[in-house]
């Protein structure tokens, strides 16, 4: 069965500023790294427009009605935080890669395709239900789980977070919903500061934290050791990755040693437990990567397994 590719052009139209690393170039280096021949077989769609039904299973509605009513002037823009910055195509952008994550759960869940990922930009596993943070509006990969559970009757979707920030966000939106796993290796310290192994939610939430300079080896003994067979244990029906780059070794973002080769290693893990629980599917979405050169090479790498696996 297929794979499925789901982006827009509205998502380029995102613009934090100038010098800002969460830039459109980041969505362009990817699009164009799965436009070479090995993805020929990726069928490519457009990202919907997430519903307000659907953020608002994770958002408050004024939450969520506060971020769509930013709409600055053309050229300008409007800082939520130090590093959240909206522009005047931010709002849409935001609406799809929300879209993007439902509509990909919607082709998996239905079976009409094995596998979905979500070139999409804003990321967002930092943003938590009434905060905006991190350069993230919606937390994208929880409005995929909860739709799981709530349009297609999902009973366990796990959250699967490689991004080397920890997903902050994410945690808090899932941290008292035992339907939801969420498990995260990621630097620490580094932003956002949580993400300790002590942080357990209801027994939902499993982080790995690694220290700065960590390799591929590190990163793998923690997905064997504690993270992978807690997911395997939790047996879901779903799994959500929230596939950051940024713990690659050229990161300019964070410390972190891992490769290409390690990435494409947990996803083929990641594939597995879902052929055991869930029938094969996965939902990927693009979160972190700052390194226009390796993230272009280690999505490649992560949608050539999510395709074979
Ligand atoms: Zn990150």
């Amino acid at each position: 069965m297929s794979t499925l590719l789901l982006t827009h052009r509205a998502c380029l139209l995102h613009e934090p500023g100038e010098e800002h690393p969460e830039c459109p170039d980041r969505l362009r280096a990817v699009l164009k790294a799965l436009d070479q021949e090995d993805f020929a077989g990726l069928i490519r769609d457009e990202a919907p427009q997430a519903t307000l039904e659907q953020l608002c299973r994770v958002h408050p509605r004024n939450y969520v009605e506060a971020i769509l009513g930013i709409r600055p002037a053309a050229g300008e823009t409007v800082p939520l935080d130090g590093d959240t910055i909206m522009s005047q195509g931010s709002a849409e952008a935001a609406l799809r890669a929300a879209g993007a994550a439902v509509a990909a759960t919607d082709a998996v869940m239905r079976g009409e395709m094995r596998r979905a990922f979500c070139a999409t930009r804003p990321p967002g596993h930092h943003a938590e239900p009434s905060r905006p943070m991190g350069f993230c509006l919606f937390a994208n990969a929880v409005v995929a789980a909860r739709h799981a559970i709530a349009a297609h009757g999902a009973a366990r979707v796990a959250i699967i977070d490689f991004d080397v920030h920890h997903g902050n966000g994410s945690q808090a939106c899932v941290e008292r919903d035992p339907a939801i796993l969420y498990a995260s290796s990621h630097q620490w310290p580094c932003y956002p500061g949580t993400g300790e192994a002590r942080e357990k939610g209801v027994g939902n939430i499993f982080n790995a934290p690694l220290s700065p300079g960590a390799d591929g080896a590190a990163f793998r003994a923690a997905w064997s050791g504690t993270l992978l067979p807690a997911v395997d244990a939790f047996a879901p029906d779903l799994l959500v990755i929230s596939a950051g780059f940024d713990a690659h070794a050229r990161d300019p973002l964070a410390q972190l040693r891992v490769r290409e080769a390690d990435f494409a290693w947990l996803t083929a893990e990641l594939c597995g437990i879902a052929e055991r629980h869930g029938r094969g599917r996965v939902v990927s979405l693009l979160e972190g990567g700052y390194d226009l050169e390796a993230l272009a090479h280690s999505t490649a790498a992560h949608v050539r397994v999510l395709m074979r696996a």
